[in-house]
């Protein structure tokens, strides 16, 4: 059994992680490529770069990422605790000077006496890379892989071997989440295609009634009429888009297009498609719409839905601006804006619990944006959380060694964090079975409902957030006496 803990990637999550092993007196390895090799976004030879925006969201705790970051000051995050040292003025909004940032993070680990910084790439071994193996470093060790969005692609070979060849994504095509009690229900209906009765040879209002409370079908569905729909298409075509960045940049895949590039294919190509009114009737009309819109379930709690078809490059003011045209969609609150860019993440619900521990190899963590939690604030909750639980099993495996009596060596006592606070409810959405998974980040969405409906929402999110904070100060002591 190795004598300290192996953290590849020095990030966001890998330096969060590294951090929280050393203060609870373990000795860390920590891997990174750079100086050596950088990614395509990377230039900085320093840790935690900070690869596009320098802004770390909103501070206030009736923001979802706002909450988040008040939990890890709890928690005593280096980075966070960091970057309020070296922000910069940006009203409710946490933005950091992101050269200063990562210099400070880089000198707090070097400064820690229990860290042996290795500046070299892991990965698959070969003659002409003489790299060292992620099969070496997790031989009687345990390891934290905290590679990013861009993992290498050595490493990504080794990562596939573990996952298996569908649990590993480079690309992301994800559409926008919506939270389901801002649907308008007086519009939107449940129904499954053909599996809706026609409405016209009974009393529409009946038929109405019937239609409308049917939660025995699968999809949320929002019809349009050609007005609605024409509408709808002439922002979606006008509407303005991200710039890529080069190597973000792909094939487009007939089976995965952005819905503004499908839409500008014709008028009437996205009702041939994603948007086919086919075996539904317009709960408005009796009559079958001219497009319509699923909603699928996302969470199984079914209070997220997420927009069949509609991934998207369009920007988050436009997906905001252009989707709430759609009937039933207009107060519509987006927990998250479609999506894509290259992104290498696990297949988490499949592969990892909740502590972010491979469920079928406890020697093996996996932390930030590889996990399907994004952004900055979200990878370093999740670096948080592996290292407390990476040192948890340190601690039991070197204890059950040298306990002749304990006969099962695998059985680990894990510090799972309340799915009341963000930091436990993020760590529980990406360890949910979900057939669509997709990254996420933090969101009020993913928190377990209030015991009473409130329809303000910002006061909402605050009795949400004062739950969360009481709930983590209560269980504080767990974590800090680790
Ligand atoms: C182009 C781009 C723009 C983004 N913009 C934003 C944004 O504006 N806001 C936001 O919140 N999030 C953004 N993200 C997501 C962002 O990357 C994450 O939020 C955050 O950086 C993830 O932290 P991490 O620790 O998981 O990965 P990173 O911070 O990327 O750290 C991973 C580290 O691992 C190293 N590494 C990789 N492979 C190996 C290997 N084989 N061996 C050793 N070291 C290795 C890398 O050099 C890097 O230092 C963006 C991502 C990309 C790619």
């Amino acid at each position: 059994m190795k004598d300290y803990i192996t953290v590849i990637g020095g990030g966001l999550a890998g330096c969060e992680a590294t951090y929280q092993i050393a203060k609870r007196g373990i000795k860390v390895k920590l891997y990174e490529m750079k100086p050596q090799k950088f990614s395509e976004a990377h230039e900085n030879k320093n840790f935690a770069e900070i690869v596009c925006s320098n802004s770390f969201k909103s501070n206030l705790h009736t923001n979802a990422c706002g909450l988040l970051k008040e939990e890890l000051r709890l928690l005593d995050s280096l980075l966070i605790k960091t970057a309020d040292e070296v922000s910069v003025p940006a009203g409710q909004a946490l933005a950091v000077d992101r050269e200063k940032f990562a210099e400070k993070v880089t000198q707090k680990i070097e400064s820690l006496g229990n860290v042996e910084i290795i500046r070299q790439e892991v990965g698959e071994n070969s003659n002409e890379n003489n790299l060292i193996s992620l099969k070496e470093l997790v031989r009687d060790g345990i390891v934290i892989i905290a590679t990013g969005p861009l993992t290498s692609e050595n490493l990504s070979k080794e990562i596939i071997e573990i996952t298996g060849n569908e649990g590993l994504h480079f690309y992301d095509a994800a559409a926008p989440i919506i939270e389901k009690n801002s649907i308008n229900m007086n519009i939107a209906f449940w129904g499954d295609r053909y599996s809706q009765e026609r409405g016209l040879e009974e009393n529409l209002e009946d038929w109405k009634k019937r239609i409308k409370d049917n939660k025995e079908n699968n999809y949320i569905n929002l019809p349009m009429d050609k007005e609605e729909y024409e509408k709808f298409w002439q922002e979606l075509v006008n509407a303005e888009i991200v710039e890529l960045h080069q190597f973000e940049k792909r094939e487009i895949f007939e089976g995965c297009m952005p819905i503004e590039v499908m839409a500008k294919r014709g008028i009437d190509t996205l009702r041939y498609g994603p948007l086919k009114p086919v075996g539904f009737t317009d709960i408005r009309t009796g009559k079958r719409p001219y497009a319509l819109v699923q909603l699928r379930q996302d969470n199984t709690e079914g209070n997220l839905w997420n927009m069949v078809g509609f991934q998207t490059n369009l920007k988050f003011g436009e997906q905001k601006r252009v989707f709430s045209l759609i009937p039933g969609l207009e107060n519509a609150e987006f927990v998250k804006y479609g999506v894509m860019h290259r992104n290498t993440y696990i297949n988490s619900p499949d592969l990892l619990d909740e502590t972010y521990n491979l469920k079928s190899n406890n020697n093996i963590f996996f932390a930030g944006q590889i996990t399907g939690v994004e952004g900055y604030v979200e990878s370093i909750s999740s670096g948080l959380i592996s290292a407390l639980n990476a040192v948890e099993i340190f601690k039991q495996e070197n204890k059950k060694l040298n306990d002749k009596n304990d006969k099962d060596k695998t059985n680990f006592k894990k510090i799972i964090f309340p799915e009341k606070t963000m930091i436990g409810a993020l760590a529980k959405y990406i360890s949910t079975t979900n057939k669509n998974f997709q990254p996420m980040n933090a969101n009020f969405g993913i928190l377990p409902e209030l015991g009473e409906k409130i329809k303000d929402k910002k006061l909402k999110y605050q009795k949400l957030a004062d739950r969360a904070l009481e709930c983590l100060k209560n269980q504080i002591f767990k974590y800090k006496r680790l």
